[in-house]
């Protein structure tokens, strides 16, 4: 263990202390409320830190990796209480162990973006013990999702309409090199990016345990989702896809029952295994 990582709270560096560690916003038990796993008892890990910037985004707090004196909550069974942000794997491993009410379950790696910390997942899964641990990412990150793949279980992957994301804001090199990424890699910016990041992960993710989830936002046409729709036809056309209707925030609505029906029938077309499932944790006021 570094230097950083034995400084008392709030003495280390807000950002790029100079050993493995990722900022942590949140370690918690509760049910997996989206996607293929959707109702199994997990674990979440939800890491700080995003460039991307979806119009539908339901955890803003999450986009700041945060300052200097930061904290992560963890909902441990006996107590609620505060940690220091920047983690080791292995801290965040016996967080893990404290919030879960029973025998080891699932860990699923959130965020923000978990992709910007790759080197910080490997390690995570290495001190998982016998859980398996779940991604769940942007799909903006094609590099650094091969840098993990071997680790994790499971790969639960977006699909984002370009016209629902705001311009990335992103990191500098030094903040993210605390969380083991060597490289700079840049998230897409236009439509042209997003097709090539889209194109490698679903590549990647082909024949694994892996998901991919098709948000959809109120007030889009159907036709706009048809190159999200080619795009898994063409690089991974066995994989589970899961419509998910996006939880109206802020001005964005839901999507009506003719929106979803049009873009289900649109994949039906192109032989996609297509299911609807909306955010269950949402409708359940689940954590
Ligand atoms: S990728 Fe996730 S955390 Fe980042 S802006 Fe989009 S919804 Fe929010």
């Amino acid at each position: 263990m570094h230097a950083a990582s034995r400084s008392p709270r709030g003495d280390e560096p807000a950002l790029a202390p100079s050993g493995l560690q990722a900022p942590v916003l949140e370690v918690f038990a509760s049910f997996q409320g989206e996607g293929q796993y959707v109702g199994e008892p997990q674990s979440f890990v939800r890491l700080a830190g995003c460039p991307l910037r979806c119009r539908w985004c339901d955890t803003p707090g999450s986009w700041a990796i945060g300052a200097a004196d930061a904290t992560a909550r963890i909902d441990a069974r006996n107590a609620r209480r505060r940690e220091q942000r920047w983690a080791t794997p292995f801290q965040v491993a016996c967080w893990v162990a404290q919030v879960e009410p029973g025998a080891p379950r699932t860990i699923s790696v959130t965020g923000g973006e978990p992709l910007l910390w790759p080197e910080f997942v490997r390690a995570l899964a290495k001190f998982a013990g016998p859980r398996r641990v779940h991604l769940e990412t942007a799909g903006a990150h094609p590099r650094a999702l091969a840098h993990v793949l071997d680790s994790v279980q499971h790969v639960s992957l977006d699909l984002k309409l370009p016209a629902d994301l705001d311009t990335p804001v992103e990191f500098s090199q030094p903040q993210l090199a605390a969380g083991g990424a060597p490289w700079l890699e840049a998230s897409p910016s236009d439509a042209r990016e997003w097709a090539e990041a889209r194109a490698e992960c679903l590549s990647l993710v082909r024949r694994r345990d892996a998901c991919a989830k098709l948000l959809v936002a109120g007030g889009r046409r159907a036709s706009e989702f048809d190159p999200l729709l080619e795009s898994v036809a063409e690089h991974a056309p066995e994989l589970p896809l899961f419509l998910q209707p996006v939880t109206p925030v802020r001005d964005v609505p839901a999507p009506d029952f003719e929106l979803l029906t049009q873009v289900a029938e649109r994949a039906r077309d192109l032989e996609l295994r297509v299911r609807l499932v909306p955010q269950t944790h949402k409708a359940l006021g689940l954590p």
